[in-house]
């Protein structure tokens, strides 16, 4: 099967020289890549700007902006059979991008207007076919009110599964999902090494579909 990953940060531009992102190191998209090629699948891994080597089979489709994500994701979503939205995306963008670089005095006092991003799996799920299937990622802080935030997030985006993780599975090596179903189910996955970790969310969400 044919499997679109989304990974990484977005970049959106302030100006040709700065931009507003966030600290996703890619890593669990890539591992979540490598584990779907290890199982024989086809990946095409749309990521932002990472540091990571770029998984060994994979077709990468580098980009920038969430905007630059979605359109690439639309381009491919129609040939997948499930989607991995493990990407960070920036929640806004500046309303206004300069084309020149700002100078220390324009900064002083001013403020960023910014206007909402496209939710890139949400929109492709509205697009899906019956078939298709598509899994999430919630990163969020705040114990018992995590759990019923991912739900929340799993059925107002319409993912088959959201994998739960904690704010300290930023950057580390390891790390402890909860996976939670559309169909009520829930399965606490590791702690483990990302690699693994990797390897048991694919099984546990699209091995009976290939
Ligand atoms: O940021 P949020 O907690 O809503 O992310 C949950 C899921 O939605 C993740 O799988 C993420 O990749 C996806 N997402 C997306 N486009 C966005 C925001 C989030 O695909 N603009």
């Amino acid at each position: 099967m044919r499997v679109l990953v989304t990974a990484g940060p977005t970049r959106e531009a302030i100006d040709p020289v700065r931009f507003i992102s966030n600290q996703s190191s890619g890593r669990m998209g890539y591992e979540i890549a490598r584990a779907l090629l290890r199982r024989g699948h086809q990946v095409v891994l749309v990521s932002g700007p990472t540091a990571l080597r770029p998984p060994k089979g994979a077709e990468v489709v580098e980009v920038q902006s969430a905007r630059e994500m979605l359109k690439e994701c639309r381009k491919v979503w129609p040939k997948c059979g499930a989607m991995f939205a493990v990407a960070a995306v920036a929640d806004h963008r500046p309303a206004r991008v300069s084309r020149s670089k700002l100078k220390r005095e324009q900064g002083q006092g001013n403020s960023i207007e910014l206007l909402a991003n496209p939710d890139i799996v949400k929109t492709l799920a509205k697009l899906a076919r019956p078939e298709q299937r598509l899994i999430g990622f919630a990163l969020e802080s705040g114990g018992l009110r995590a759990k019923a935030e991912a739900k929340r997030k799993m059925l107002e985006k319409g993912l088959d599964f959201v994998a739960l993780n904690g704010i300290a599975a930023q950057g580390s090596e390891s790390s402890r999902l909860l996976l939670l179903g559309a169909d009520g189910s829930e399965q606490i996955i590791g702690p483990d090494f990302k690699p693994r970790l990797a390897t048991k969310v694919v099984a546990a969400t699209i091995s009976s579909v290939n």
